[in-house]
């Protein structure tokens, strides 16, 4: 419409042209051939006009034929394009219905008009996951990682289903490969760093921990405490092995980032004794004791001083005590060995106070213990026995993913491989929910399929 108007002025202006220069013209005349022509100027610019609109319009008409196949074909694509498009969204909205022959059908027409694109390869994949075809879901997941926007979803699909196999060797490439691609995603920093730490690869679990720290994906305190137990660890096994002087560097970093984290404090008193005397390990074990006292010091302590008889380790431990009187644990182990001295009155005042202040399985047995050496009634110490039960044992390590019981500490749980997990039985209550690896994987995987 608009350009039937358009050609009407252009028609207007012409016949106006002409009939004006047809009034203030005069005629022109020209031999052609032999032939005398007279006619009109405006006349002959007026049919000049039309010649050239007439060449015009036979141009316009030969290019639109030229360009007939080129704009065919560009429809084409662009009705390709949006077919494509179209069975996407169906097959993702099949996908999520969980209805696999439907996104299977959807996927496959999605394959026939956009074959190369990276949404395809991800329908194709899901949908494969959806049939129970990995390979087929891998292969495209495999194609994914060529487009460069696409790249990191195709390592994460892939990531997804090593961990399912559980392969570990290729899920900690893959996910090397994707922290190149995204230094800054948490499940990515968090899976490797705990996996390097399973296989005891302390330095690669370091500096995972430390580029995390660095770009602010772990939190500073939690990464310090990490760093803390992998040093801790680290220290244990260069001692074992001989090398005394890593061993010191790693020991007094982890004291250094995490003072009242015990297994650090506690290999640093080791190496001392071993390497500057007895002496040197006991004033290593006085200031970790006055930054927050742990059971396990008070042994060490007493080993390092070669306290024996209870007389020497009341002496000791009074010293330990009053650098921290004001600590249930202080009180606790006071009236332990006063206990064992002998000296009953001192024990009880340190004891009893202790039933609503800290009650532990610990203080219920010396308080059954302290009841008998004073000739309590059988009863009174059964019931202190019995109250004793009632709380976790608190002598030895063990795990909060697995809740096995350990020995020693060690950074990884020898039983569930977690990382960091290990508690002195009297934190228990402490205890926060921390998974093994093994469903901290299983967690990781349930998250990255519910994603997509
Ligand atoms: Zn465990």
């Amino acid at each position: 419409m608009l350009r039937l108007i358009f050609f009407l002025i252009q028609l207007a202006l012409v016949v106006a042209a002409a009939l004006w220069l047809t009034a203030n013209t005069q005629d022109m005349s020209l031999v052609v051939m032999g032939t005398r022509i007279t006619m009109n100027a405006g006349l002959a610019a007026l049919m000049l006009l039309i010649v050239v609109w007439i060449l015009f319009q036979v141009f316009r008409l030969v290019k639109a034929f030229v360009d007939l196949p080129a704009n065919q074909r560009k429809q084409r694509e662009e009705n390709k394009h949006r077919r494509g498009l179209d069975a996407i969204s169906k097959g993702l909205s099949a996908l999520a219905a969980g209805d696999a022959k439907e996104a299977s059908k959807q996927s496959k027409v999605a394959q026939k008009y956009l074959a190369k694109s990276p949404l395809t390869h991800l329908i194709s994949a899901q949908t494969a996951l959806l049939e129970g075809d990995s390979d087929k879901a891998d292969q495209n997941f495999i194609a994914m990682l060529e487009d460069q926007q696409a790249a990191f979803m195709g390592l994460r699909g892939l990531i997804t289903q090593a961990m399912k196999r559980g392969d570990r060797a290729e899920t900690v490439a893959l996910l090397y490969e994707a922290l190149k691609l995204r230094p800054k995603t948490f499940w990515v920093v968090d899976t490797l760093f705990r996996l390097e730490a399973a296989q005891g690869h302390w330095n690669e679990t370091l500096a995972i921990i430390e580029q995390g720290r660095s770009n602010r994906v772990l939190d500073k305190k939690q990464a310090q405490r990490f760093i803390a137990v992998v040093q801790a660890q680290n220290a244990r096994e260069q001692l074992i092995a001989g090398n005394e002087k890593a061993a010191r560097t790693a020991a007094q970093r982890a004291v250094q980032l995490a003072p009242d984290f015990a297994p650090g404090q506690l290999v640093l008193a080791d190496l001392l004794r071993q390497s500057d005397g007895p002496e040197a390990a006991a004033k290593a074990l006085q200031r970790a004791w006055k930054q927050q006292p742990h059971p396990l010091y008070t042994f060490a302590y007493l080993q390092a001083l070669g306290a024996e008889g209870p007389r020497a380790i009341l002496d000791a431990v009074t010293a330990l005590h009053d650098l921290r009187s004001d600590h249930a644990l202080s009180k606790l182990e006071l009236g332990r060995s006063q206990l064992a001295a002998g000296e009953l009155e001192a024990a009880r005042g340190s004891l009893t106070p202790l039933e609503n202040r800290a009650p532990s399985h610990r203080l219920f047995r010396a308080l059954a213990s302290l009841a008998e050496a004073e000739g309590g009634s059988l009863e009174a110490i059964n019931a202190l026995q019995a109250k004793a039960s009632l709380y976790p044992r608190d002598d030895a390590w063990s795990c909060s993913a697995c809740q096995d019981e350990h020995q020693a500490w060690h950074a990884v749980c020898p039983t569930c491989e977690s990382f960091d997990t290990l508690v002195w039985g009297s934190d228990l209550a402490d205890r926060e929910n921390r998974p093994a690896l093994e469903q901290r994987l299983a967690g990781s995987v349930a998250l990255l399929e519910a994603g997509g």
